[in-house]
């Protein structure tokens, strides 16, 4: 069984053969997301905060709506401290530019792990770079998981920024976030900054209670639209911090010689927001919380065991990361003589959508020992069968891999 039924998705209704595996890459939408943008552009569209007609104040009123759901749903109190940014990806850069420019300095240190996406670890790597920083990358466990006392040995006075990630979208480890938290407390006064991009899809997350500085996620990867995402952050911080990008918006006035701010969070979205987006996203948020995020969590795990179990049986298949108890729906594995290209083109042929490569984690390949894995990774649509069908497409290619006719890398 399905959580949420693939009637509900057009694509997968659409394409009733499709076992669709790289949700951890984005998900698929529902309806009821593609009906909220289709019936903002249809109703209520006009560039908001500008004008001071009706229109223009609705569409302003949408996109307020749709930022204190979002806030609801993550735990944030203050839905001012949500800024609206393109995705994970651009909330990190945005705490690398506006913050670290700001404070790091030559000799200071950035910790971060091996365990990061490139979008969190690029943006620290090259503030370090720039500032004369010392980045140190914290040591992961024989599973793939960040190891606690390595990175206690890490943090010291001069530590300025820790970042890592909620849940790693290369293996599904979830981290400890208030344990990490808490032990950065007691050693330091950086400031904490959690990848939430496959967190907040997944389980219930609650920014007020993880005990971070900053909470980053991705709208795509959670049911809503592209091009959509936030940073959550404290508001102290956020007062504090300069402007990400200026332009229009962000300001509260413009003199020759010199601009000032505008108040959260509008000082962080610069020019023409994406109202659609966050219309979209807060309709993903509704259904998900229709759904219940315990139950989706519930329902990865019950996939994600059965996974685990169907491809424990075959030989020559190995899954990397973490035990069950620890991880959230993300299987990544090699298999002996197949590259994960090759094998993702068969699975492809068989209908069998799955990701094989680096994952943009190539320091967390390396750490592994290989070039690259296949990913299989669920979602509330996924369903017990999707994950047979794995099962049996891997099998015929170990087939086709080990004729005398099959092609040698
Ligand atoms: N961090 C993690 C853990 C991710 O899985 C991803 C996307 O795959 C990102 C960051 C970057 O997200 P986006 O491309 O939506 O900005």
């Amino acid at each position: 069984m399905t959580l949420a039924p693939r009637s509900e998705f057009p694509l997968l209704a659409g394409n009733p053969d499709l076992c669709y595996l790289d949700s951890a890459a984005t998900s698929q939408k529902p309806r009821a997301v593609l009906d909220a943008m289709r019936a903002y552009y249809e109703h209520d569209n006009a560039n908001p905060h500008r004008g001071a007609y009706e229109l223009s104040v609705r569409a302003t009123d949408r996109y307020q709506e749709s930022r204190d759901r979002i806030a609801r749903f993550l735990g944030v109190p203050d839905s001012a401290t949500l800024i609206f940014t393109r995705g994970t990806t651009e909330s990190l850069n945005l705490v690398a530019a506006a913050w670290g420019r700001a404070n790091v300095r030559a000799g200071d240190g950035i910790v971060i792990t091996g365990l990061e996406h490139h979008a969190n670890f690029v943006p620290w790597q090259q503030l370090a770079l720039e500032k004369g920083a010392t980045l140190r990358i914290c040591d992961l466990t024989p599973t793939g998981e960040i190891d606690l006392d390595c990175l206690t040995g890490l943090l010291d006075a001069r530590t300025r920024i820790v970042a890592f990630n909620h849940v790693s979208n290369a293996l599904g480890s979830i981290n400890p976030v208030r344990e990490i938290a808490t032990l950065v407390r007691e050693r330091c006064g950086a400031i904490i900054v959690c990848d939430g991009a496959q967190s907040a899809p997944h389980f219930p997350v609650r920014f007020d209670a993880l005990g971070v500085d900053f909470y980053a996620f991705s709208g795509h990867k959670m049911l809503g639209p592209m091009g959509i995402g936030g940073l959550v952050g404290r508001r102290s911080l956020l007062e504090r911090m300069g402007p990400y990008q200026t332009g229009g918006d962000m300001i509260e006035s413009v003199l020759d010689d010199r601009t000032t701010w505008n108040v959260l969070p509008h000082k962080f979205e610069a020019g023409t927001p994406n109202v659609a987006g966050a219309v979209g996203l807060a309709a993903a948020v509704d259904y998900l919380d229709g759904l219940g995020m315990d139950r989706v969590a519930e329902h990865e795990r019950l996939i994600l065991e059965a996974a685990i179990g169907s491809l424990g049986e075959l030989e020559g298949v190995h899954v990397l990361g973490p035990p069950v108890s620890r991880r959230s729906g993300v299987v990544s594995f090699v298999v002996d003589e197949i590259h994960p290209h090759d094998l993702a083109t068969v699975l492809d042929q068989q209908g069998v959508c799955v990701r094989a490569g680096h994952h943009c984690a190539q320091p967390l390949m390396r750490r592994l020992g290989v070039p690259a894995t296949t990913r299989a990774s669920f979602y509330v649509y996924t369903d017990v069968s999707d994950v047979v069908r794995l099962a049996e497409g891997i099998a015929r290619a170990q087939a086709m891999f080990a004729s005398p006719s099959a092609p040698r890398r």
